[in-house]
This record gives structure tokens, sequence and C-alpha cells, in this order.
């Protein structure tokens, strides 16, 4: 049995749901520390975060994961149980598996081989280990970036171990993410009766050539990482019930993915001018709930692509799709941050399971990459 498959299999016996640990990150510090890494912990309220670092030079290359898990649904749905990780025709079951108790055992087993070849190698190598992701991830990798940033210590590279392969190991790796803003707009007009049109103001009509307006716009042609910014209006609601009355307002939700050609401040002035021209009785309230973030190409997307090709014979798809990460409080400190992990078809699922065989690619490509960057 590989060590990755060992390591990987202890890691899932600990029932770490999300916020626990339950003593994952205590079985990563050991086995760090025992190759030359300085443990420290960096715990806020009731999450543990686990900050290793081996070397004081430059560059800062970091492995960037959380040990949480989410809740596994009906027990009696799944083939095994979920805490016990059972091996079948060459995959691995148990929640965590994919996502992404696997990754952190290819860290370290990389990290392992890695420094046996290359005991005298340049820069830094890290660990930023959360267990606050799959929560509300106040008190995570938010808070140990604070840390680190009060003390000026920069991560130059960072790789996450989020499962992003999509039909075999290495297809796809993930380079950033879209932002996400929300608009909630009330258009006020005049209640009354429908009898009676010159007394009343139908903000539902109000609304039509606004509503043409939005849909038709072409927010932006997107980029080389970003698909065109998409519109969507996912509630409208006005009407008070009975077929005889112009309601008083009418309220609409929407959301825009937005890539990184805009801004919120960009956003908000051209549906604000929309809804100007159209209406001078309105209320419209924003929450921006993530910026887009992108690791353009440079040395770490080359040694990214570099290292796959050489274990899969072929580059992977630099994608921004998918829902949020971590990387998205690593990225806007500079850092260089891509996301490269085991197949996602089975993650939160019944019978999540990783491949044994992409688990011990995964720890060669770590490996790889660290050569890359690091020697
Ligand atoms: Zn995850």
């Amino acid at each position: 049995m590989s060590e990755t498959l060992e390591l990987t299999k202890a890691l899932l016996k600990k029932v770490s749901l999300t916020p626990e640990d339950a003593g994952c990150m205590d079985l990563m510090a050991d086995y760090l520390q025992q190759r030359g890494f300085n443990i420290e912990w960096l715990n806020f309220g009731e999450t543990k975060n686990l900050w290793a670092r081996r070397g004081n030079s430059a560059p800062l290359f970091a492995f960037a994961g959380h040990t949480d898990v989410v809740p596994t649904g009906p027990v009696e749905e799944w083939d095994s149980p979920p805490f016990e990780p059972t091996l079948k025709d060459g995959l691995l079951y148990a929640r965590g598996a994919a996502d992404m108790k696997g990754s952190l055992a290819a860290m370290l087993t990389a990290c392992d081989s890695f420094i046996a070849e290359h005991s005298t190698h340049q820069g830094s190598i890290a660990f930023l280990i959360t267990s606050d992701e799959e929560g509300p991830a106040h008190d995570g990798t938010i808070r140990v970036m604070q840390t680190l940033d009060a003390r000026n210590e920069k991560i130059d590279y960072c790789i996450v171990g989020e499962p992003t392969s999509h039909k075999v190991f290495g297809d796809m790796v993930r380079v950033g993410r879209r932002g996400s803003i929300n608009g909630y707009l009330s258009l006020i007009g005049k209640q009354g009766h429908v009898a009676y049109p010159e007394l009343v103001e139908n903000p539902i009509h109000a609304f039509t050539p606004i509503l043409q307006l939005l849909t038709q716009e072409t927010w932006d042609n997107g980029n080389e990482f970003f698909p065109p910014t998409s519109f969507q209006i996912s509630n409208i609601n006005a009407g008070t019930g009975v077929e005889n009355v112009v309601p008083g307002t009418l309220k609409v939700v929407f959301n825009l993915r937005f890539s990184s050609e805009l801004t919120p401040e960009e956003i908000k002035r051209r549906i604000t001018y929309m809804v100007d021209q159209n209406s001078d009785n309105y209320e419209l309230i924003w929450k921006v709930s993530g910026l887009p973030f992108i690791t353009e190409r440079g040395e770490l997307s080359d040694a990214v692509e570099q290292a796959l090709l050489d274990e899969t014979g072929s580059k992977p798809i630099l994608s921004t799709a998918g829902g949020t990460s971590d990387g998205r409080f690593i990225a806007p400190s500079g850092a260089q941050v891509i996301e490269l992990g085991p197949i996602n078809e089975s993650i939160h699922k019944i019978n999540e399971c990783v491949s044994v065989s992409d688990l011990d690619q995964l720890s060669r490509a770590y490996h790889k990459i660290l050569a890359n960057l690091l020697t």
C-alpha cells in the first residue's frame, strides 16, 4: 500500500465534521515536524489552524487545504460506513476522500519525497491548513492570512488541494473565480383600482423598459480566463393577490456573476443609470458576495502545466468555473494561487470516493511542481 493511501486512510478515520478537526492536523504536524518543518498553531475562536514552514528564504511555496468535511447525509444510504475508509475496485470510499483528505496526504508525501531528493532546495515550503472551510470560513484561512500579513510573511506560490479534475486526473485546474453581486430593487408606484388608470402608477409597467435594458445588455466580453459576465433575475414580486388592484410596489432580486473586466462600482453605476432613466421613485440595495480573482500566467501556472504534462501526458485546462474556495482569501495578498486536486464528481455526495492511482499521481504532480519552482 502506498504511503499516500495509508495517510489518506488515517485522515479519513477521523470524524472531522466541519468545523471539527478531530486530530487530523496533529497527524499532519507530526509528519511535517519530523521533516524539518516549524509548527505553529494559529487558533481563532473554536477554529484550529496549522501554519507549518520549512526554511526562511524566499520564494515561499505554500500548500493550502482543509481537514473538515461536510456531513454524511443518511448513513444508511452509504454502501460502506462514511468514516471507515473502504477500498473497492481501485476506489477509496469515505467522506472527505476527494474533498480533500486525499490531497492533504498527497501534499505530505510529495514533500517527503521532494525533501529527500533535494535537501538543499531553494526557498521555503509551508502548509496552511484549516478546519473552517466547509462552514462559515470566518476563523480559518482568512485569519491566518491576516496574521501572516501583519508580520510581513508573504506567500509567493500557493497550491490549494481542492478537487478540480473533471473527467481524468489533472485535466483541469482552477486559476481563479468569478465575482458575485446581488441587487435588490424596489420600484414604488401608486396603488389603486385597475378601472381608474389616471389615479394609479403601475410599477410593473414602469419595470418593463428596465427589464429590457437589463436583459439585453452586453456587460462585457469576458477575457482569456473568464466567460462574459452574466445577469440573472431570481425573483420578481408584485401584486396584492386581487385582480382589480394595481400594486403599489414591485420587488426584483437579481445576481451578476462577473468577470475581472468589471468592478462592483461599474456594475452599480450602469444599472443605476438604467433605472434612473425610467423611475424617480425606487430603492436599490446591493450586496457583494465575492470579488473575482485570477492568477495570470506566470511561474506557478508554468510549473503546474509542466508537471501535469510530465505526469499525465497533457496540459490542464485553466478554469475559473465552480463555487468558492479558500483561494479567495489567499489571492488578494498577491500570491499566485492555483487549485489542483482529484476528480470532483463525488464530492459532498453519498459514497464520496477517490481513485487510489489518482492519489499517487497527485503526489507525484505536487512533487514535480515543487521541483519546478524550488530547484
Ligand atoms: Zn474542499
